[in-house]
């Protein structure tokens, strides 16, 4: 036994996190304030825009493979429709809450006003664990879903799309439910359909197209070239394993790619090819040939060029903000970034683009497959392409425009622009009744 005490090993203090609110509708409604200062909005229309206007939680008793029934939560929020009917995805995902269904519902608000659609604002969620479903049960699901949300939804109403872990098929689906009950065919009830039932060429890569157009504009006034520029991409959906393609056709360099179970870098350069093959038979970009691992947290925080979140909110918050070296920030994910993150790219000199501007090709798109189903009149690919490229060109120009006039940021004038679009709306509509 030692008779000399030894000085009490100091207890090491875990970090302590800055806290910060992380809850995605109060998040969307701190942005929504910002944008009404500007505007200087009458309080009683901004409790109008603050809040969605309709939310339907329904239960969705499916039949499991196994035999037993399993009763899921879903949800459908219209957030605004103002300027047309409510428009926006359905996620499924075990993480899915009612407060981050709202917010992503009045992002797509804001995001169809930035881009000047005929559209307001809605979106949809389960709360499931898709990766541990086959394809039978998540059929019944997203049937038996459907029938319930069905009152509300349809090609004036509110037109669903796909979010995370829901694709074409799934549409397809929800197509079908929707058009057997109401005894005819209707294809503009939904978008992102399978070309094969009404959906739109080029549907499929829109949102990574629309980041890419935005990306390009954003080096044109950061003069810089996209040519030979670094990016690192975090999410490898739909978004993100299409704009890691779109970006190094435009001979930009993909250092870095990661999904939820990791990443992979390169310096020189990783093949956005390759990774597809090999998450196509692995389920994950993580142990790829010729490249080495690196965490998610690591990838948002590597020097760059171009940072695209790809994947789902608050990736850059307080905790990392202050280390992120990209000089512009491609929103594909929406909400990536916290408030108080984004403050700290500002003072740091990161052009951001905002999710409502970057990843607003997807939902453009999305209007021109309706535009054609209404008509009943198909356009050619590049039609889509140049259009899409019209809209989102135009958009990111109005934006910029804004931030100047403003004396602000990207992010703020993309609010400014939005929600003063339905704003105007909603005042020359006038209160019913
Ligand atoms: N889910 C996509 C988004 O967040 C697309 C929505 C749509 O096409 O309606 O923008």
């Amino acid at each position: 036994m030692a008779l000399v005490a030894k000085a009490a090993p100091q207890p090491v203090m875990p970090r302590m996190a800055p806290r910060e609110d992380l809850n995605p509708f109060r998040i969307a409604q701190i942005q929504f304030d910002m944008a009404a200062e500007y505007l200087k909005l009458d309080p009683g229309l901004r409790q109008v825009l603050r809040q969605p206007k309709r939310i339907l939680e329904v239960s969705i008793p499916t039949k499991m493979d196994s035999g037993q029934l399993k009763v899921f939560t879903g949800y459908r929020v219209q957030h605004n429709v103002a300027r047309g009917p409510a428009k926006g995805g359905i996620r499924y995902h075990p993480n899915v809450t009612l407060d981050e269904v709202k917010a992503l519902a009045a992002w797509m608000t804001w995001k169809t006003a930035t881009v000047n659609i005929p559209y307001g604002g809605g979106k949809g969620g389960i709360i499931c664990d898709p990766k541990r479903m086959s394809h039978n049960e998540l059929e019944r699901m997203t049937r038996r879903y459907t029938s319930e949300i069905l009152p509300i939804i349809g090609p004036d109403q509110d037109i669903p799309a796909p979010d995370m872990y829901t694709n074409a098929q799934t549409m397809a689906w929800i197509m079908d439910t929707y058009s057997m009950t109401k005894g005819y065919s209707s294809l503009g009830v939904v978008t992102g359909k399978p070309v094969s039932l009404g959906g739109s060429l080029g549907r499929n890569e829109a949102t990574a197209r629309g980041c890419l157009f935005v990306a390009e504009e954003a080096c044109k006034v950061k003069k810089m070239s996209l040519r030979g520029a670094t990016v690192a991409i975090q999410g490898f959906g739909n978004a993100g394993a299409i704009a890691a393609r779109l970006f190094a056709e435009k001979k930009a360099r993909i250092i870095a790619v990661s999904d939820s179970r990791g990443g992979v870098f390169n310096s020189r350069g990783i093949d956005p090819m390759k990774a597809v093959r090999y998450k196509e038979r692995s389920g994950t970009v993580v142990g790829m040939p010729g490249a080495s691992r690196i965490s998610n947290d690591d990838l948002v925080t590597l020097k760059c060029d171009i940072l695209i979140p790809a994947a789902l909110e608050n990736v850059i918050t307080l905790h990392n903000a202050d280390q992120i070296k990209a000089k512009i920030i491609a929103e594909a994910a929406n909400g990536p970034t916290t408030p108080h993150a984004d403050e700290v790219l500002a003072r740091k000199g990161i052009f951001m683009l905002p999710d409502i501007l970057a990843n607003a090709g997807g939902v453009t798109v999305s209007y021109f497959e309706w535009a054609q189903n209404l008509q009943g009149y198909f356009w050619q690919e590049h039609e889509v392409s140049d259009r899409l490229s019209m809209v989102i060109r135009r958009a990111f120009s109005d934006v910029y425009e804004t931030m100047r006039k403003y004396h602000t940021r990207m992010r703020a004038a993309a609010y400014i622009l939005s929600v003063g679009r339905v704003a105007d709306a909603t005042l020359v509509r006038g209160l019913f009744p």
